[in-house]
């Protein structure tokens, strides 16, 4: 707050091409009435002066350096690793959003192309294709095997709702979780272990050094022959080439793919035209703009009241 009662304008920070500036605009003021919500381009030098705190969707970091006081920023995504990057050597905190109904939206993507997967809807459309009438083998839900790559906000809502859908499910993380109904392995050592007995392998990791190429052609091959795939994370956790021949020898049977190393994804790439490989345009868990306002502004709030910072991105650990 500045000496008057008028409170320090807070910047909505996207990178220049973003659609939706304004309509995040309105939300957000809508839900801090006490507060002033502008367009990072509609504030003044003066006002670029005060800023402490900034929202931020992908914004450029040349704006975020005309802001001389900014101590922190609350992202409206919750994957950083763009912002991390883009940010560098910085004393900037980082919020990442972390948002209930977002694990839920994740959660609905992940049981619905589980179910793709698991009634065997690609291999279906291929025999109609063909016009063959021929019924696969059915297998329950419990005699299916689901792998989930990260227990985190997403992955363990994703657990639960594979659990509540009769699934077998098993997750891994850096630390060891406990969970209700998941066999949980943790570490390097144990990932080899979860690969080896998963029929659906579900990616829920942050990008970060050590998960950058982490399902690479050792980690595909330690998967049983004929699993399938689904990357709901980042597009530069698999290494592609690799997915590539795992799928074209047949190893992989089917990958779902929703995030990929350049986005939208260029139409020569190979992933459009192959029939073992499904194309999702980055869509299976967009921030919802309402109750993310919200959550934002319950962070801010508590902020100002107490002076006290949501959690914020481990700059060491990537996420
Ligand atoms: P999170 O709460 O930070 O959870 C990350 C999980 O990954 C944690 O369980 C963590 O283990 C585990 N992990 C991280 N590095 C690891 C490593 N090296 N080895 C083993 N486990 C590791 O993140 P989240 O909110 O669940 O989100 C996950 C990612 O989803 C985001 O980073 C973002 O990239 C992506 N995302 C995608 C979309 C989309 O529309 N496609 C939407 C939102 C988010 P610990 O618990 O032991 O730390």
């Amino acid at each position: 707050m500045n000496s008057s009662s008028i409170p320090d304008v807070i910047p909505f920070i996207a990178s220049k091409t973003y659609a939706h500036t304004q309509a995040w605009v309105r939300a957000l003021q809508a839900v801090m009435p006490d507060e002033r919500i502008v367009a990072f381009d509609a504030i003044s030098d003066k006002e670029k002066a005060q800023c402490t705190v900034a929202i931020v969707a992908n914004p450029d970091p040349a704006d975020l350096q005309q802001l001389p006081q900014l101590l922190w920023v609350h992202s409206v995504w919750a994957g950083v690793e763009r912002l991390l990057a883009d940010l560098g050597d910085t004393e900037l905190k980082i919020v990442r959003l972390l948002d209930p109904q977002l694990a839920s939206t994740m959660a609905e993507a992940v049981l619905a192309w589980t179910l793709y997967l698991h009634r065997d809807m690609p291999a279906y459309a291929r025999q109609q294709q063909q016009k063959l009438w021929q019924s696969l083998e059915y297998r329950r839900p419990q005699q299916r095997n689901i792998g989930l790559l990260g227990l985190g906000a997403l992955g363990e809502a994703a657990a639960k709702k594979l659990i509540q859908a009769g699934f077998t499910v098993s997750g891994w993380s850096r630390h060891r979780k406990n969970i209700d109904g998941v066999e949980c392995y943790a570490g390097d050592e144990e990932l080899t272990l979860m690969l080896g007995k998963t029929d659906i392998l579900i990616c829920l990791l942050p990008l970060t050094p050590d998960t950058h190429g982490l399902l690479n052609a050792r980690t595909l091959a330690a998967l049983p022959a004929g699993a399938s795939l689904i990357n709901f994370a980042r597009g530069a956790i698999i290494k592609d080439g690799d997915l590539h021949t795992a799928i074209d020898s047949g190893h992989i049977a089917h990958a779902v793919l929703d995030v990929f190393e350049t986005e939208p994804l260029p139409v020569k790439e190979w992933h459009w035209e192959h029939p073992s490989v499904t194309v999702l345009p980055h869509c299976s868990a967009p921030t919802d703009r309402e109750t993310a306002s919200a959550i934002v502004a319950g962070n801010i709030r508590r902020y100002r009241e107490s002076g006290v910072l949501p959690t914020t991105v481990d700059r060491i650990k990537g996420y």
